[in-house]
């Protein structure tokens, strides 16, 4: 039986019986951490509107030891990240990042250096930042740190050194498949331009990267490839995806979101 405390940044929530709330953390010392937050539902509590999605805190859990479960102490709001869960957007990017967080990483496992990258990436889609950019350079290196970086500078089948014409990305083969050796396979087409662009946004710092003026079409290429990258790493689409894709058809009708205030 131990208390713990440790930031935390909540991923997901739901009803828990009659009034309390299970909620999934992302911690900075102990990973994913699934936790009862009792009588979270009473118009009284007092937790108040802390336990909602995003959120950052200082959380303080009780772990018994004899149940995956842990209960929640005290979760004091650090950063609420009102703005990530106020548009449609930046609510769609922000519920990817933490799906592929939740998918990929397995419960008390600590990753301080992935819980850093998910706060940052929360707070440039809080500051205004491209919500697609932030994904994607959220993946970019959250694929990097959980071991799966991919090789891009030789084909992994016949050893052939890049450049080479219709590249594709192999997940599961850890990185590129000149197009001999990728024909009929389900590798993920990769424009000479985008295996450029990898190779840089590795080289770039994180606001450099957010800031990277591209070209629509490799902007586009470049979150496509890297939501291919974690889809098949999580083995299905994430849900979120498909959120995404309807909210970008609804915003098609209106082009210009509305600035932060
Ligand atoms: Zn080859």
């Amino acid at each position: 039986m131990a208390l713990h405390r440790t930031q935390g940044i909540v991923i997901g929530r739901r009803a828990l019986g009659e009034s309390d709330r299970l909620v999934d953390f992302y911690t900075r010392d102990h990973g994913r951490v699934r936790a009862v937050a009792k009588s979270a539902r009473r118009t009284r509590s007092r937790f108040g509107s802390a336990l909602e999605l995003f959120t950052l805190g200082e959380l303080i859990f009780f772990d018994t030891g004899r149940s995956e479960l842990v209960r929640v102490d005290h979760f004091d709001i650090v950063h609420p990240f009102l703005r990530v869960r106020e548009h449609l957007e930046r609510l769609g990017q922000g519920a990817w990042i933490i799906e592929c967080l939740t998918r990929l990483t397995p419960d008390r496992d600590s990753q301080p250096a992935l819980f850093g990258l998910t706060l940052r990436s929360l707070r440039a889609l809080d500051s205004g930042a491209r919500p697609q950019r932030v994904a994607s350079c959220f993946a970019l290196r959250a694929v990097d740190l959980l071991g799966h970086r991919p090789r891009i500078d030789r084909c992994m089948e016949c050893g052939r050194a890049y450049p080479f014409p219709e590249a594709a990305l192999d997940v599961t083969a850890g990185g590129l498949l000149c197009g001999r050796c990728g024909a009929g396979s389900d590798a993920l087409p990769l424009s000479g331009a985008a295996v450029g662009l990898l190779k840089r946004l590795r080289a770039l710092a994180w606001e450099e990267g957010l800031r990277l003026p591209l070209a629509s079409a490799l902007d586009a290429e470049l979150a496509a490839t890297l939501e291919g990258v974690m889809t098949r790493l999580i083995g299905h689409q994430p849900r979120s995806a498909r959120f995404l894709a309807q909210t970008r058809r609804g915003l098609s009708h209106h082009p210009s979101p509305s600035p932060l205030p």
